[in-house]
C-alpha cells in the first residue's frame, strides 16, 4: 500500500507558481465542463469524465475544493487534503481511535 504523503511547497514565490498553474489547469477544466453540459451537447458523461479526475487531483482539497494550499494524500480514499485540515481530521480521528489509514 502507498504511504500517506504531503507535498509541501515553502518557498513564496514557487508557491505562486503552483497555484497559477492549479489555476489555469482548472479554469480550461470548467471551460470544458460548461461546453459538455450546453444545450447543444448535454454530455454529461462528459462532464464526469472531467470532473471525477478533477475531485480526486492534489488540484483541488476534497473537503473545501481550495486549490491555493499545501496537500496531503489519503492513499486509502485516493483524495487530498490542504494540509490545515487535514490536522483538524488527524485531530478528530485519533480521539474517535478511527484507524489512521482512513483519514
Ligand atoms: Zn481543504
Amino acid at each position: 500500500m502507498k504511504s500517506k504523503r504531503t507535498i509541501s511547497i515553502k518557498d513564496p514565490q514557487l508557491r505562486i507558481v503552483r497555484n497559477n498553474l492549479r489555476s489555469i489547469i482548472i479554469s480550461a477544466a470548467s471551460v470544458k465542463k460548461s461546453e459538455s453540459l450546453k444545450a447543444e451537447n448535454n454530455d454529461e458523461s462528459m462532464f464526469w469524465e472531467i470532473e471525477r479526475p478533477l475531485r480526486t487531483s492534489i488540484l483541488l482539497c476534497s473537503a473545501c475544493f481550495q486549490s491555493d494550499k499545501n496537500m496531503n494524500y489519503n492513499p486509502v480514499r485516493r483524495i487530498w487534503y490542504h494540509t490545515e485540515w487535514y490536522e483538524v481530521l488527524k485531530k478528530g480521528n485519533e480521539k474517535r481511535g478511527t484507524p489512521e489509514e482512513l483519514y
